[in-house]
């Protein structure tokens, strides 16, 4: 369903007019494709206060795009390493080094302040590095322009395992993604032999793939070099088999639900599998009050049961290659609840509950990361049913003022799959815009 209004606002009297009108002013995003793989303009690397990984960082930066130290014209992204700040006084230093720049960043542009996670032993520390959250999540929400706000903790010592993450959330593949706090693990990376096809020799399994967002990540892992097989319920198997004809991948009908499926998915990739996406997801909307016991137990089941019970099976199993990426799908739904929602958000709260416990144990025991994406308004088939007035809130409701594309959600989990994000690891990150929703 088309935005009307995002195209309204990208012409010259629609903007007059809706600014006029004191309405919300869409950028018109400017995502990854292969003439607009990068940021165009300088990286601008400031520091604020004491940092010990100042040189680790520049060298990353100098990999990823042209680099600078000091404002030059409109910085595409501006990188605000605030690991040294310790104090509440500190955080003037913050202030001191964004405020004369933040106005020259350019439209679409990126902010990623490195942090540290909050101490639990040094309560000084731990409120200097807590507010940096409310710092970025408040940027976010005024910078405007399509522009967006990040936090990315990493603990001390481990900058270099930062790329894969730098480079994702400093491209147009973030694009809808803002106000989010990313919290890496000392991981090390993988080593990536070509940053242009990451994936490749990589297999991944996404389910839900037919349609939607799904196909979508089936799309964007195959662009980044993996071999994809693309499942779905057997009735859907004409609209799989077109996908997976596209995207020369395997198709698999079968139901996420259906007893044997661990079994059957294991038994498609039996060299083991590097990625598994788990995307399939249903709503069956009712208040509670009127809400019959099926359509409660049959999202649970798709949503969250289904998952709990492949993951294991799989993990037990072997079938997940050491090195592998889980990534769950939960949602916005899942942070704030949602009217008519009880079983749905219940499903997709359960699917961060799963991500959160299971992560650190999948990459002790399996060297596996296990995260999850959280879209918020994505133009979809499942959106494009919602009533238009509620539909249009939803767009709307966002720092952004637009909905996300099915893209958005696939470059989030492209970035999860990569060998490089071995950090990555029980993150729960929102694809939505920074949505009010559950702010
Ligand atoms: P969609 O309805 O367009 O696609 C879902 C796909 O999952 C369909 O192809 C469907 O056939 C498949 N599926 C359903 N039950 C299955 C089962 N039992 N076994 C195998 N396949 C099954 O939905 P979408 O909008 O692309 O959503 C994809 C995922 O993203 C879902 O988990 C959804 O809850 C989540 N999500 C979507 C949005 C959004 O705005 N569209 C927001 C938040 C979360």
């Amino acid at each position: 369903m088309a935005d009307h209004y995002l195209h309204l606002t990208s012409t010259a009297p629609g903007r007059f007019l809706t600014r006029r009108l004191g309405l919300p002013q869409p950028q018109r995003l400017r995502r990854w494709t292969l003439e607009n793989p990068t940021l165009v303009g300088p990286l601008l690397h400031l520091t604020a206060g004491e940092s010990a990984i100042s040189d680790m960082l520049s060298a990353i930066l100098a990999k990823i795009g042209p680099q600078a130290t000091e404002q030059t014209g409109h910085p595409a992204g501006i990188v605000l390493d605030a690991t040294g700040i310790t104090t509440a006084t500190g955080l003037g230093k913050v202030h001191a080094a964004l405020h004369p720049v933040v106005r020259s960043l350019a439209a679409g542009g990126r902010v990623v302040v490195f942090g540290t996670p909050p101490s639990p032993d040094d309560h000084h520390q731990a409120a200097a590095q807590q507010a940096l959250e409310g710092f970025v999540r408040s940027l976010g929400k005024e910078i405007g322009k399509g522009a967006t706000a990040q936090l990315l903790r990493i603990p001390p010592g481990a900058a270099a395992s930062a790329e894969s993450t730098l480079r994702f959330l400093l491209s147009p593949r973030s694009a809808y993604i803002s106000g989010q706090v990313i919290e890496l693990t000392d991981a090390a990376p993988d080593p990536v032999a070509d940053w242009a096809a990451p994936l490749s020799g990589r297999t991944a399994l996404v389910t839900g793939a037919a349609r939607g967002i799904g196909a979508s990540v089936a799309s964007v892992l195959a662009r980044d070099g993996a071999t994809v097989i693309c499942l779905d319920v057997p009735r859907a198997e004409e609209e799989l088999a077109r996908t997976a004809a596209r995207l020369g991948a395997t198709a698999l009908p079968l139901d996420v639900t259906a007893p044997d499926a661990a079994d059957l998915i294991a038994a498609a990739a039996p060299e083991g599998l590097d990625i598994l996406v788990h995307n399939a997801g249903i709503t069956r909307d009712r208040r509670l009050a009127n809400m019959p016991a099926e359509r409660w137990a049959s999202v649970i089941e798709v949503n969250l049961d289904s998952v709990l019970r492949t993951t294991d099976a799989l993990l037990k199993a072997g079938a997940v290659n050491r090195g592998g990426r889980i990534v769950a799908t939960a949602s916005i739904a899942g942070i704030a609840g949602n009217n008519g929602q009880t079983n749905y958000a219940a499903s997709k709260a359960g699917i961060i509950g799963l991500v959160r416990s299971l992560a650190p144990h999948a990459a002790a025991d399996h060297g596996v990361t296990v995260n999850a994406v959280a879209p918020g308004f994505i133009e979809t088939k499942m959106t494009a049913a919602v009533p238009l007035l509620i539909r249009e809130a939803g767009r709307r409701m966002n720092s952004l003022s637009q909905g996300g594309l099915p893209v958005d959600v696939a470059e989030t989990t492209a970035w999860f799959a990569q060998p490089a994000s071995s950090a990555v690891n029980g993150q729960i990150v929102r694809v939505c815009g920074q949505s009010l929703l559950g702010a």
